[in-house]
């Protein structure tokens, strides 16, 4: 899989995942003000005020959501996917091993955010998302764009059985087999998912950290284990500007 280079050509387009430096970005109820704290320093680094900002509060569903002005400076609750046309509000979802997936049309400038754990996987967040994009917002599947940002890698995504079978029949490819124990490469399921929405295979990137391995880089719920669970925060959106 490619890196991102090609979705740094839309200057106004403003796409990141935090890092570990930048503190734990998930807003709960012990820790609200450090949380918010951070994620108002992390989103002025890229420019962007707090209050143009939506959250979706995740719950390893698969709830999608078109986002509007509306809902600004609200917390989207049971909402594991986000998507707008509009510029100037900017989507955020919290990732600590789940994958963070970027998506961009620029045709008609549409923007989603997908938090995608296994679960979400299972549930098919990725179809609805994309689904939601091109039936309700007028997208093109072909336009459409997608990064993978860091997540767990089958390196460290070691599964039982269960999850085995839940993935083996369509996806074997990413059902790894190592030292007795079985892996999940939830990235290829990922671009596997992707590519099914008739994504073309030359807009689809992904990023190669895992989570779990870079531990001076990034937070992992797998490896940290801590309580309240420490997150990055995942940001996508379109900067007002000269439009075309
Ligand atoms: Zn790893």
């Amino acid at each position: 899989m490619k890196e991102t280079s090609e979705l740094f050509n839309y200057p106004e387009l403003v796409f990141a995942v935090s890092e570990k430096k930048d503190g734990p970005m998930k807003i709960s109820e012990k820790q609200t003000r450090i949380i918010l704290k951070n994620r108002d320093r992390f989103f002025t680094s890229l420019g962007l005020d707090s209050d143009v900002v939506i959250s979706g509060e995740i719950v390893h569903g698969n709830n999608v959501a078109i986002i509007g002005r509306q809902n600004l400076q609200t917390t989207l609750t049971n909402t594991d996917a986000l998507v707008t046309d509009q510029r100037g509000i900017f989507l955020a979802i919290t990732v600590a091993d789940c994958l963070p997936i970027f998506l961009f049309d620029p045709i008609n400038e549409v923007v989603a955010i997908v938090h995608a754990g296994w679960r979400g996987l299972k549930n098919n967040i990725i179809e609805k998302t994309i689904g939601t994009m091109t039936i309700k917002l007028n997208s093109k599947s072909s336009d459409i764009i997608a990064y993978i940002g860091p997540a767990i890698g089958s390196c460290h995504f070691e599964v039982k059985s269960d999850l085995e079978k839940i993935f083996k029949t369509n996806y074997p490819k990413a059902v790894i087999y190592r030292d007795d124990k079985i892996f999940i490469n939830l990235k290829l399921i990922a671009r596997q998912q992707l590519l099914s929405q008739n994504l073309n295979q030359k807009n689809i990137f992904a990023s190669v950290d895992c989570t779990y391995c870079k531990a001076e880089k990034f937070y992992s719920f797998r490896r940290d284990k801590t309580q309240p669970v420490k997150t990055m925060v995942a940001l996508i959106g379109l900067k007002k500007g000269a439009s075309r």
